[in-house]
């Protein structure tokens, strides 16, 4: 049992060295990994007949025979990620390098019954598998969502903008989706998707913040994503904030950052101050940050730009708060606050103001890596992860990796 466990470790360290640094050489993997040539050799064989590397033009050779660099396969197996938003459903082909293949919208309609909801995540994924699978291996589906999530126990604990309390999702799916299934809370499988394929490669510790219909935090330290006691952490959405004026949190009755930096009351006050329609219902952020932007001779709605940017600076002090108790090395920032990036500048000039030790928010805050995908690549990632970590048992290679 020893050794089968060495092997699967060998193969995740293979994989991973790719991942990291490839396209590699089987000697530059040698080198990385510490492994022998005749391991690497092996290990390598095995997963390019499970279709996770394959080989690149061989290089020049520079003395013997020329160097093939493997990379992670472009073609090779992929996730269904499945997003559940508060207006849509979201659906993606995830490939193993974090790349969005494909991806397919399902609108809300306003009905956010959670049985509702189930079906229709499910009857999509079934016409969009069968559209744009092709050849490829489904690893498994991924599902997230915002709000308070238990993914072990399948339970979505509280959503407060979708208005669910203890929905048992997974009992709602009840197998109906491509399998294995896995539920996870979006903001922290969103800060791991960045561990293996953004911020991570640069920094061990950050602080993930999602500003979008929801809010979220996920707190990264020592690569890994604090959880708590019946996976609690990450609620920033009740943090208080001073001086404002306008409505009160529906949930907590105080003037809250969910209150003020929210995707979905920006786009409330846009419309109670005419900037959008009732009637603009489909992509209304979208339109609000378009009727902001100069066009033509145009400077653009100022009433628009001062909502964008009233909102960047609410959002900046809460990056303040959290850049001054945790020091993170990078604050990623995501969600609808991204989507609008000409307004940083004053997020970042907000936490600048704000904070008392010196954090310097110009180099540390950086927008999330994967822009629109990272909804579905987050949901996608506990199956992603899973090759990485363990190869050998994700694709069920158990015996081909013998010997090596
Ligand atoms: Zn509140």
């Amino acid at each position: 049992m020893r050794a089968e466990g060495m092997r699967r470790g060998n193969a995740s360290a293979v994989l991973r060295a790719v991942l990291a640094d490839g396209p590699l050489s089987r000697a530059d993997i040698v080198r990385r990994t510490g492994l022998s040539a005749p391991s690497v050799t092996k290990l390598t064989a095995v997963l390019m007949d499970a279709g996770l590397l394959s080989e690149q033009a061989p290089l020049e050779a520079t003395q013997g025979r020329p160097r093939v660099p493997v990379r992670i396969a472009p073609r090779g197996p992929v996730a269904l990620g499945v997003h559940i938003g508060l207006l849509r459903t979201t659906l993606g082909l995830v490939a193993l390098d974090g790349t969005v293949i494909s991806q397919y919208v399902l609108d809300h309609d306003g009905d956010l019954d959670p049985r509702r909801i189930a079906e229709q995540a499910v009857d999509g994924a079934r016409e969009f598998v069968a559209a744009r699978l092709g050849a490829r291996t489904l690893l498994g589906t991924g599902i997230s969502l915002g709000g308070w999530v238990d993914g072990e126990m399948g339970t979505v604990v509280e959503h407060s903008a979708l208005g669910w309390t203890d929905v048992r999702l997974l009992d709602l799916l009840d197998g109906r989706l491509p399998g294995p299934v896995v539920l996870d809370q979006n903001v922290r499988a969103a800060a791991r998707a960045e561990l293996w394929f953004g911020a991570g490669r640069e920094a061990d510790d950050f602080v993930y913040i999602f500003f979008g219909n929801i809010l979220g935090a996920a707190v990264v330290v020592d690569r890994s994503v604090h959880r708590g006691p019946g996976a609690a952490a990450g609620g920033i959405e009740h943090l208080p904030v001073s001086g404002v004026e306008g409505t009160p949190c529906a949930c907590c009755g105080a003037a809250c950052l969910s209150a003020v930096a929210s995707d979905a009351v920006l786009v409330e006050r846009a419309r109670e101050r005419g900037i959008l329609a009732a009637a603009d219902e489909h992509l209304p952020l979208e339109r609000l940050i378009a009727a902001a932007r100069p066009a033509g001779t145009g400077s653009g709605d100022l009433r628009a730009q001062d909502l964008l940017r009233t909102r960047a600076r609410h959002a900046g002090r809460a990056v303040a708060t959290v850049a001054d108790l945790l020091n993170p090395s990078r604050v990623v920032l995501a969600g609808g606050i991204v989507a609008a990036e000409e307004y940083l500048t004053d997020l970042r000039a907000e936490v600048t103001d704000r904070v008392h030790r010196g954090w310097s928010a110009d180099e540390r805050i950086v927008p999330s890596t994967f822009g629109s995908g990272t909804l579905v690549v987050a949901s996608a990632m506990p199956l992603l992860e899973g090759v990485y970590q363990d190869p050998i048992a994700a694709l069920g290679l158990d015996g081909k990796a013998e010997a090596s």
